[in-house]
This record gives structure tokens, sequence and C-alpha cells, in this order.
């Protein structure tokens, strides 16, 4: 596609904003780039953007540019923003930088893109996915929602890349057409910005174009929906011929069996997978059924899902304190997130709690109920999580902790060591977004963390 001399207007100038204006400026197009902060709320890169001829408009986020033929948005900015709206009433196209990355696509020799998306589960199995890519020996990379901004990924000569995609970046996506791409889960999520569950999901939806391998969760119904029936569904229960699946103690592929005396083939074993939690199973089905999709031999899932690392704050063991396990899951930021979590326990001190965005925790409180020792509830929604476990397990003993200073989150651990017993696992899965308390989930886990280290330096026993 030619960009040259055509007026075009960046919305937001995040990293992925930024990326798109200096590529389009470098191929010639007439770029106006604009954000609604301004110069001395800290935009990192302005230099660099000038320097190549990009015309950069701050402090108004709102207005159209005049003579704009076609808008490259930041993925958050919702379709009723002013510019954005008044771009759409005129018929101009919006787009978001993963659709500017597909049509960059050099014509000779473009990468192929293994995609995939989900309300959770996304970052682990992209990067389950460039591990198995690794090991297969292509130079692959996780980009999209991860990494490097993607229009630079889809011009630095790679071999493959795996594409993690989020619901906005496929809400402003049109004709992508990955080699094969994978619907992990549907939850609810951002359904405020989306309008409705229908209209997320259709977004999600979006990751499958023409010719595209269609890999789905079979043991979910909308995922599954989406995909359609030819697609290779992944399963959690026995997979049946077309499917990957666990058998036994195995991973196993029934899709692609090249051999026909084979019924399957074994991909990599249960404790191949790392963190072992069944939802992180049904990540890493995903992962070796794209990799598969796109030819990968079967030892290489299985090197790559050993050489496997998980992102810090993603059901990551922080400590034992007298017998108790400390874990981190400060990336479950909803309740589906959260479910799975504290499916992988037994018995638990669940710490819970912050901005739930309108999500209800009722389904998550009854099938944990069972398995819960007590939780300690923070942050702002904590009450809509205590009466939620008093509707659902009674016999459950609640702490909310009201402080939301930086000790708060001592007060917390404290609280769940007081309640948990030798054996059990206090679990920060808090189902709720962060920023009432902390800058992000990254620094509310290592708050957790924190806390945890020192309750350990202040047990007699040690850590
Ligand atoms: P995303 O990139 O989609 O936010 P992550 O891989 O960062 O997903 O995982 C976020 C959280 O979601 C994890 O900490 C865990 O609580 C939960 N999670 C991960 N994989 C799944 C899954 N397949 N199904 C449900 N929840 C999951």
């Amino acid at each position: 596609m030619r960009f040259k001399d055509v007026h075009i207007t960046v919305a937001g100038l995040g990293v992925s904003g930024r990326a798109a204006a200096r590529v389009l400026a470098e191929r010639g197009a007439a770029v106006t780039a604009v954000d609604a902060r301004t110069e001395n709320d800290g935009v990192e890169g302005l230099d660099e953007l000038r320097a190549v001829g990009v015309t950069v408009r701050l402090g108004d986020g709102a207005t159209l540019p005049e003579g704009t033929e076609l808008v490259v948005t930041s993925p958050g900015w919702k379709p009723s923003t002013p510019l954005l709206a008044a771009a759409a009433a005129r018929g101009i196209e919006i787009i978001g930088e993963v659709e500017l990355a597909w049509r960059l696509r050099p014509a000779e020799g473009a990468a192929p893109w293994l995609a995939l998306t989900g309300t959770n589960g996304k970052t682990t199995a992209v990067r389950m996915l460039t591990s198995i890519l690794t090991a297969a020996g292509h130079d692959a990379v996780a980009v999209g929602n991860v990494g490097e901004p993607i229009v630079e990924a889809v011009l630095a000569g790679h071999d493959v890349l795996a594409v993690e995609l989020s619901s906005y970046q496929l809400h402003w996506s049109s004709s992508l057409a990955p080699h094969a791409a994978a619907v992990l889960n549907v939850a609810p999520d951002h359904l405020d910005w989306h309008g409705s569950l229908e209209a997320y999901a259709e977004a999600k939806g979006k990751i499958y174009g023409p010719g595209t391998i269609r890999v789905c969760n079979a043991d979910d119904e909308t995922a599954a929906a989406l995909a359609g029936p030819d697609a290779y569904g992944f399963t959690l229960r026995m997979p049946s011929s077309g499917q990957f699946g666990v058998v036994e103690d195995l991973l196993v592929d029934r899709a692609t069996v090249a051999d026909p005396a084979r019924s399957a083939d074994e991909l990599a074993e249960l404790r191949d997978v790392v963190p072992f939690a069944p939802h992180n199973v049904a990540n890493a089905l995903a992962a070796a059924a794209l990799a598969r999709a796109f030819g990968v031999p079967t030892e290489a899932v299985r090197e790559g899902l050993r050489a496997f690392r998980p992102d810090p704050h993603r059901i990551a063991f922080v400590a034992d304190v007298g017998g108790v396990a400390y874990v981190d899951d400060s990336k479950a930021t909803n309740p589906h997130a959260a479910a799975a979590s504290l499916a992988a326990y037994e018995h638990i001190v669940w710490i819970a709690g912050g901005l739930l965005k309108g999500a209800d925790v009722d389904d998550l409180v009854a099938a944990a109920a069972p398995r819960l020792r007590g939780a300690v509830l923070l942050g702002a929604d904590r009450a809509r999580i205590a009466e939620a476990l008093a509707r659902h397990a009674p016999q459950v003993p609640v702490i909310e902790v009201a402080a939301t200073d930086t000790d708060a989150m001592d007060l917390v651990v404290n609280q769940a060591a007081r309640l948990a017993q030798p054996g059990d696992t206090v679990l920060l899965a808090p189902s709720a977004a962060s920023m009432d308390m902390f800058a992000d989930y990254k620094a509310r886990g290592n708050a957790f963390a924190a806390a945890v280290e020192r309750l350990a330096g202040a047990d007699p026993a040690g850590g």
C-alpha cells in the first residue's frame, strides 16, 4: 500500500503511535500526530518525530486536522472520542497500528503471523509460542500487545511473528489474515469500551481472516463459536480427532498428525508446563497448536515449553513462610483470570480487591468457596467481594483492610498469615484492576512480595 503524500493523522503518541508516525513519515506520508497531553506531561520522543517531518500537535486530542485522509489511532481510543467520531462521520477510514503493520508488510518474503487473542492468557501463550518457534530454529519475536511495535517488527526481516492482539487492536483492524490464529477464551471484560459482550466477542473474531488456519479453545463456547466447525480445537478434556488435548500425562496433537498409522503425536509432558495450573495447560496447547499449524516439529514444542519462563506476577511463587506458600498472581485483574488461578490450589487464603470495573464476582466466589480457608480484601470495591462471600461462602472468615497507604499490603499479608495453616497457599489474585491503590498490577505484585519478605524476616522459623 502506498502512503506517499497521503495526509494521515496519528491519534495518540504512545509507543505504538510514535512508531506508526515515524514509519509513515519515512514512507513520504504527510503525518500529523496529535495527543491531548502537552509537552509538560512528558510525552516522549517528540524530537525524533519532528526530525522525520511529523507535525506534532499537543494539547488537543479532540479536533480532526483539516485534510485528513486516514486516521491511525491508538488502540485504547474509543470510537466515540470526538476526533474519531468526526472522522467516521466524514467517511474517513480509521485503523490501528496493527492494521497499519499488516498493510506495510513487504510484498515479497513477509514473515507469516501466528496470532492469538483472548480475555486472559495472551502474554503467557504468546511467550510460550515464541519459545517454541525459537526452539525450532526460527528467528521469531513476540509483538502486538507486547514487545516492540509491530510496525517495526514487520519490516525487520524476522522469519515469523508471534502476535498478541487485544480486543481494542482487533476492533481497529479490518483486513488481517494471519497464517494461523487462536482465540483462547472470551469472558466479560472491557465491556464499558466495547458496549456489549457481543461487540467484544465480535472484535476478537476479527483475528481470523481469509485462509487463516483457525485454532480455538473448544472448552469455551464463545471462542468455539467464533472459530466455526473446521477449527483445530484444544481441550483439557479427552481430545477427539482434529483436536489438541491431554491424554494421561501427555499433551497430544490429534489434528496435524502426518502418519496415517498414528492417531496422535505426543508433544510434551504435563510437567513441562510451568507454572503448572489447568489454565496454563490450555495456554500451552494453544501455543503448540499455532506452532504445529506452522509445521513446527513435536520435539521443538517440548523443548520450547521447557525453556519457557513466565513473566512476573503471573502465578509467581514468592516464598514459603512457616509452611505456607505465598503466590503472586497480581495480573489476575478480572474475575475470569482469578477463577483460573483459584482453581489451581486446594486450600487458599485469598487476597482480592481493587477496581472491579463493573464485573460480577458471584460465580467466581461460588466456585472457589469450598477451597477457601479465608479471604483478605482490599481496595475500592472490597465490599462487593465481601458481599459475594457472605452470600456464597458464609463459613469463610473475611477480613477487610481499609487502609490505602503504602503500609496497606503489610496489613493484608499479616492478616492472611494469621488465617493460613501449614500446607495452605496465600494467593494474591485480586480479580480487579489496581489503579485505586497502585500505579499498576506490577506495583501491586511488588508490594505483595516485599510484604511477604518482611513477614519472612519476622518469622522465627525463617523464610
Ligand atoms: P493477558 O496477556 O491476556 O492479560 P497473561 O498471560 O498476562 O494474560 O495472564 C494474566 C492472568 O490471567 C494470569 O495471571 C492468570 O491469572 C490468568 N490466566 C492466564 N491464562 C489464563 C487462561 N488460559 N484462562 C484464564 N485465566 C488465565
